[in-house]
């Protein structure tokens, strides 16, 4: 069936189906009489193959690390971009975001804490929620800085982080071994506290890590590590970045068999150039490089991923492990949920995705 891809995204199938009455009254839960199919706005990725049976049903997706996508960066970005990007992102299975902004100024986070509070309040109807801010950066290791630049980077005090403290910011990824009084403070506000761009093994204060494996120590049999703390501490929830770039076979295989279940978040940590055409743009002040794969700095230091979760989802799929809890227990970890679900083929293509939200 041949669909011209700029109709599909206003395209919409309406069907009166029963929904699911969530019984958890203590989440932030969203109730719906009626459920709409968006159609999936990629023709090549399965919605118009046909309408196979779907094989497998998913909770919609939700991104926690994403740095923006189809040319967008959240650091850079405008309130309309933002809304935008929330219309193009749910057809395609992903029901709510936090806007991962990267290691910058102050003044240049701040616009940009105030831009995402702004679209987030603006948002109605279909879109991917705006759930919150990841704030990965200035607070991290200089020895695990990635594509991170360093002279912005501040000492981890409460004070320091006052500079732009904001309720909206869910997430912090932050280096443990360097806190002085910041991951007490931010205790106190609920905020979660991630490790990442780090190289300490103490973890005990934190609730997740930010990219197992990626921007921090690895597997070592003496001292302390990051990933290896990762990996055994059962309470600890571990982003993993399963794009087939950023971590082997082996050691996704060695992270699905040490954690347990329900401690995995699948994120993808997604580049503005993720979903467009432009192979070459600036990143964090870095000049970045994507060659249809992967995209790095010059010296070779990956960005990000270029990929949606939704993507990752298929390449797991198709190596055989994926599980659904992969992308659901993003929404324990924050406690809140979006109704709405996605239907996959056996190819882990996405069928439907279906929502409350009439397109
Ligand atoms: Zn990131």
């Amino acid at each position: 069936m041949k669909v011209n891809p700029s109709e599909v995204c206003s395209a919409y199938i309406q069907k009166q189906v029963k929904v699911n009455t969530n019984k958890n009254i203590n989440r932030m839960t969203v109730k719906s009489a009626d459920i709409f199919q968006h159609k999936f706005p990629n023709t090549n990725l399965g919605f118009c193959k046909g309408f196979t049976k779907g094989l497998m049903k998913t909770k919609l997706i939700i991104e926690q690390h994403i740095h923006g996508c189809f040319g967008v960066d959240f650091n850079k970005a405008g309130v309309n971009d933002l809304l935008s990007v929330s219309q193009e992102l749910l057809p395609r299975g992903i029901g709510g975001f936090f806007p991962t902004l990267v290691t910058d100024s102050i003044d240049n986070l701040k616009r940009q804490i105030g831009v995402i509070n702004e679209a987030a309040q603006k948002q109605s109807g279909a879109c991917a929620k705006i759930l919150g801010i990841h704030l990965e950066g200035n607070f991290i290791n200089p020895e695990k800085k990635g594509i991170h630049n360093p002279k912005h980077f501040l000492e981890l005090t409460k004070e320091n982080y006052s500079k732009l403290d904001d309720d909206f910011i869910k997430i912090v990824t932050l280096a443990p071994e360097l806190d002085i009084n910041l991951i007490d403070y931010l205790k106190t506000k609920n905020v979660k506290v991630q490790a990442g761009h780090c190289t300490g093994g103490d973890l005990s204060k934190c609730d997740g890590v930010t990219h197992l494996f990626n921007a921090m120590s690895g597997i070592s049999h003496r001292g302390n590590s990051t990933s290896v703390s990762a990996l055994v501490n059962d309470n600890l929830y571990t982003e993993v970045i399963a794009d087939g770039v950023h971590l082997s076979d082996d050691i996704l295989n060695l992270t699905f068999r040490t954690k347990p279940e329900d401690k995995i978040i699948l994120i993808s940590d997604a580049l503005p150039v993720t979903h467009s055409n432009i192979k070459e743009t600036y990143f964090a002040d870095e000049k970045i490089y994507y060659d249809g794969v992967k995209a790095t700095s010059k010296d070779g230091t990956l960005a990000g991923s270029t990929t949606l979760v939704p993507d990752i989802v298929k390449i797991l799929g198709q190596k055989n492990m994926f599980k659904p809890k992969y992308v659901e227990n993003v929404y324990d970890y924050h406690k809140l949920d979006i109704d709405g679900s996605i239907e996959w083929d056996n190819n882990f293509n996405i069928i439907s995705v279906s929502t409350k939200y009439k397109p």
